[in-house]
């Protein structure tokens, strides 16, 4: 009997590695000790590892997923202070960080508002929280995707590149308002938009609401589709406040030593401190 359990032990690593518990193979002997040491009944020692290779498996999911949504680093929900943007609700936010309903639905979110509010902070900000949520997203320059679907259109693979970021539950095309018309075809956006339309969700960030948005798509009819299919199932969310880069900037200079030079810079911003 000894003899039999000891051989079933010494296959036990070769077993897991081809059965791909690579978990389980780290642990099993360590946990087993104790489990026998405390008498455990053998179906809570086999819940125990089966519990650790799921959870190892969900964190490595997790990391793999932050690292292929190239979201900005630090934009956090934590890091974001409410109180600088009083037209946005913190709740409702929280809530759509919490909740995952509008993705299972392919809710859009359109977050509006002039350069240097936070829109892109707050865009990653949920797309961090998604990415947590165990959702796959992927963060973007509006600009470089649609050089990415141009390019994927002039050698006719235009549906198979849209297709491909169909694995995306989330999009988010940061900036949209950069796009010009005169970038060559950009109705590419306009046909991932109709692609995308009540099954993936996009997060649209824009300097305009609306308004702008017939020099971005090439004729006023594809403008107002493109409006229509994106506001139809959408939460609307405007940040219509002062630029936090340019706030935080004059806080730095407030806390320097004031003297002649520095108020004259305090009452009128050199350019460099309000980039967008
Ligand atoms: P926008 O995309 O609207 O131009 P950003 O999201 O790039 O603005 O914000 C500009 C900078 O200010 C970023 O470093 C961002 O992290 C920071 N910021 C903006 N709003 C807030 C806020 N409410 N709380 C904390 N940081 C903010
Ligand atoms: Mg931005």
């Amino acid at each position: 009997m000894t003899n039999t359990l000891t051989t079933d032990t010494a296959r036990l690593p070769m077993l897991l590695t081809q059965l791909r518990l690579p978990t389980i193979a780290r642990l099993w002997q360590a946990l087993t000790e104790t489990a026998d040491r405390e008498s455990w009944p053998a179906a809570k020692t086999l819940a125990a590892l089966m519990e650790h290779e799921i959870a190892e498996r969900a964190r490595r999911r997790t990391a793999r997923h932050l690292l292929e949504a190239r979201l900005p680093v630090g934009k956090t929900l934590d890091r974001f202070d409410f109180t600088a943007v009083t037209s946005i609700s913190k709740a409702r936010v929280t809530a759509l960080a919490e909740g995952d309903s509008w993705l299972d639905q392919g809710t859009n979110i359109l977050l509006f508002g002039p350069p240097g509010v936070g829109k892109s902070h707050l865009a990653a900000a949920l797309g961090h929280a998604m990415v947590d949520a165990g959702y796959r997203v992927l963060f973007t320059r509006t600009t470089d995707l649609v050089q990415q679907l141009q390019t994927a259109r002039q050698e006719l693979k235009l549906a198979s590149a849209i297709e491909k970021l169909d694995k995306y539950h989330l999009l988010v095309l940061d900036d949209l308002s950069y796009v010009q018309k005169s970038q060559a075809e950009t109705s590419v956006i306009f046909e991932l938009i109709s692609a995308r339309y009540e099954r993936r969700s996009i997060l649209i960030t824009a300097n305009q609401p609306f308004g702008a948005w017939d020099a971005i798509f090439p004729d006023p009819a594809m403008t107002v589709a493109a409006i229509d299919r994106l506001v139809h199932h959408s939460i609307i969310l405007e940040m219509n406040t002062d630029s936090y880069r340019r706030k935080s900037a004059e806080m730095k200079l407030r806390r320097k030593p004031i003297g002649p030079t520095a108020k004259t810079t305090l009452n009128e911003p050199s350019p460099t401190t309000v980039v967008s």
